[in-house]
């Protein structure tokens, strides 16, 4: 029998929404095993798309079309010469960057990263890994890569009950390879950096802040330099502050490799160091704040609030007039609305008043779909401290 999932109300008035995901408790029934693809109906029996069924999962259902169509290989196929022709509209000034970015471009569960000749695969969904043979024939086919690199270690894996790995699906991947990103390039680890080897959705955020930098800079969460090593250029000195000591080395070689011997490297945590700096008065032209996650679920908002409002003070007192806050966070959970009223707590305790250039988002090959609020996760914002 033809694997099928029947939805309740308020799953099906989601779905008609626009919004691709279907929690178990929105199922009335299910017919099908994980991986499945399923058609998708309300209880009147009308379709509301074809989906990828995984009853282990949470999100127990991604609907991936909401069209009476066959999710085959050609399907599979169209998607991926869709993302690629997205991609090339954008005259990205880079060689790495997202391809195709799982729900937004139509593929729930697949993300695709390219970095020069290499193909970086994140797959979340148990339907994908099922073909996974398709895709990367069609990307091996499109794209003449010279290797194909899974990444399946991912924490949303574990949460879909499916195994991790790193492996090979094509060519040969080297353990990192330099990619350049505007006029500096830097090392990107495949198999162990990371995410998928680098931060790929700040890229265009890292060549703006680029543009502000002068003077004395602070990048603090740096990573491997990602938004140092574009402030190097113009400014006079640039520290950058992560607490891994990989990060650091990491930093520390992309240094090498631009030739930029104005980075001074600190391994602290960033709570302690903006303290400190800020209790013995230091002034800087330009502060980074680049933070992981504070908030991965909404239970977590009222701390993370809390962590963010305290860098972010720190980083104002540390701003000398007519420097730039450039101040990022990744969390979903903590809309632009949160981050907004954040900031401006921050601001009034340090007593500055803080002009906005710019509120930015995630690089634009990493596109948000309106009706799929969970695409729309990074945010950025430049304010320059007038007083
Ligand atoms: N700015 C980077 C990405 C930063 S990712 C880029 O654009 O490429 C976040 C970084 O914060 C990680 O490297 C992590 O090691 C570091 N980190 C996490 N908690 C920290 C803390 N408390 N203090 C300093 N660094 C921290």
């Amino acid at each position: 029998m033809e694997p099928r999932a029947v939805l309740k109300d308020k799953g099906a008035s989601r779905v008609r929404s626009g919004h691709p995901w279907v929690y178990r408790s929105d199922i009335a029934e299910a017919r099908g095993r994980a991986g499945d693809v399923v058609r998708v109906l309300d209880r009147r029996g009308t379709l509301l798309g074809m989906g990828f069924y995984n009853p282990r999962s949470e999100i127990t259902l991604r609907v991936a079309t909401r069209e009476d169509e066959p999710l085959d290989e050609p399907w599979f196929r169209v998607r991926i010469e869709e993302a690629i022709a997205y991609r090339d509209l954008l005259e990205i000034d880079a060689d790495a960057y997202r391809l195709l970015h799982a729900e937004a471009d139509g593929v729930p569960g697949l993300v695709v990263d390219r970095y020069g000749e290499h193909l970086v695969l994140q797959v979340g969904s148990a339907a994908v890994d099922e073909r996974l043979g398709w895709i990367v024939e069609a990307l091996v086919e499109l794209l003449s890569p010279h290797g194909v690199l899974l990444r399946a270690d991912s924490r949303a894996r574990k949460r879909e009950g499916l195994d991790t790995a790193v492996r090979v699906l094509y060519g040969e991947v080297p353990d990192s390879v330099v990619v350049r990103e505007g006029t500096v390039c830097y090392r990107a680890h495949l198999w162990s950096g990371q995410k998928t080897g680098g931060f790929l959705d700040q890229r265009e955020n890292h060549l703006a802040a680029g543009r502000y930098a002068r003077g004395r800079v602070l990048d603090v969460f740096s990573y491997a330099g990602g938004f140092a090593l574009h402030a190097a250029r113009r400014a006079e000195t640039v520290e950058v502050v992560d607490t891994s000591e990989l990060a650091l080395q990491a930093a520390r070689a992309n240094a090498g490799l631009n030739g930029s011997e104005n980075i001074a490297f600190t391994r602290s945590n960033a709570f302690d160091l903006l303290r400190e700096r800020s209790d013995a008065g230091e002034g800087y032209d330009m502060v980074v704040l680049d933070p992981p996650a504070f908030a991965r679920t909404k239970r977590e908002l009222p701390r993370a609030r809390r962590a963010y409002k305290e860098i972010n003070l720190r980083a104002i007192k540390l701003l000398n007039p007519g420097g730039a806050l450039v101040t990022c966070s990744c969390s979903h959970h903590f809309s632009r609305e949160a981050m907004e009223e954040t900031l401006r707590a921050a601001a009034a305790d340090a007593g500055a008043t803080l002009r906005v250039r710019e509120w930015r988002g995630q690089a634009w090959d990493h596109p948000e779909v309106l009706t799929i609020p969970e695409t729309r996760y990074l945010k950025c914002a430049v304010l320059e401290r007038l007083s």
